[in-house]
């Protein structure tokens, strides 16, 4: 059964192959829904790159080239249909692969009826590509959540059980030790605490004095401020004065 898709056909094909070479055509979902119902597994002929699912070679070429002929031809990829018909993103024009060994052959304008085509399959690929990139991230991070999960929950094992095998010591340490140890112990600490609660008291001293030192420096600069006040009310009452005695006068 010959495909009701568009297609191209090269008049080459008897005497060649090169395409099928160290293929990297990308298919559509659909290319892989059909070769998969001819009983092929996907592992087997494709492979994923950059998003892109392309076709997967064996000794240099394509899984499908079977003695110089393409073994799955009335269902070959869609890509493969147009080849070496191609679609230029940046130019937004069809062209002739130069990788094709007959490209000078080839005119691409009179393969315009194909332009419309080959432009949705290509934008139809890319789109695919990126649903396929975002859930293969997607994938990735839930895989890496997945494992830092594992890792925590492993961790808390872990420090659980340290924390267990050292109240055991402790228990074990304090049970065997002597009653002449454990005053030592206490003895110990009770310096311990004196100790910080002389830093304390000390810290809160300097603090203490620091601040007492802010307040008479503020006190200080205020009394300036008031004196340099009073006085510029005096140069002010005066000649208040001299202008009243001038009307006066
Ligand atoms: S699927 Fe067929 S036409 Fe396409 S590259 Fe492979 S062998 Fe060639
Ligand atoms: S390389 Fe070009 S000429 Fe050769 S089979 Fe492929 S499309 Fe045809």
């Amino acid at each position: 059964m010959l495909s009701p898709l568009p297609e191209f056909y090269c008049p080459y094909t008897s005497d060649c192959y090169e395409c099928c070479l160290d293929t990297e055509m990308a298919l559509a979902e659909k290319d892989i829904t059909r070769i998969e119902k001819l009983g092929f597994e996907i592992d087997d002929f494709l492979k994923e790159k950059e998003g892109f699912m392309v076709l997967e070679n064996v000794d240099g070429h394509c899984f499908f080239l079977d003695d110089k002929l393409c073994s799955i031809y009335d269902n070959r990829p869609q890509g493969c249909r147009f080849y070496p018909l191609i679609f230029d993103l940046e130019i937004d024009s069809l062209v002739i692969d130069n990788l094709c060994v007959h490209n000078d052959d080839f005119d691409p304008n009179i393969y315009k009826p194909l332009f419309d085509p080959i432009r949705t399959f290509v934008y139809n690929l890319i789109s695919e590509k990126e649903i396929r990139v975002k859930k293969m991230k997607e994938e990735e991070e839930l895989e890496l959540k997945e494992t830092l999960e594992e890792q925590l929950e492993e961790d808390s094992k872990s420090i659980e059980v340290d924390i267990k095998k050292l109240e055991e010591i402790f228990e074990e340490t304090i049970e065997e030790a002597t009653s002449e140890e454990l005053e030592k112990i206490e003895g110990d600490l009770e310096e311990e605490m004196r100790e910080i609660e002389d830093e304390i008291s000390e810290l809160e001293k300097g603090i203490e004095e620091e601040l007492r030192e802010m307040e008479d420096e503020v006190e200080e600069l205020s009394e300036e401020i008031r004196k340099e006040f009073d006085s510029i009310e005096e140069v002010l009452d005066e000649a208040e004065e001299e202008k009243e005695k001038e009307k006066e006068e």
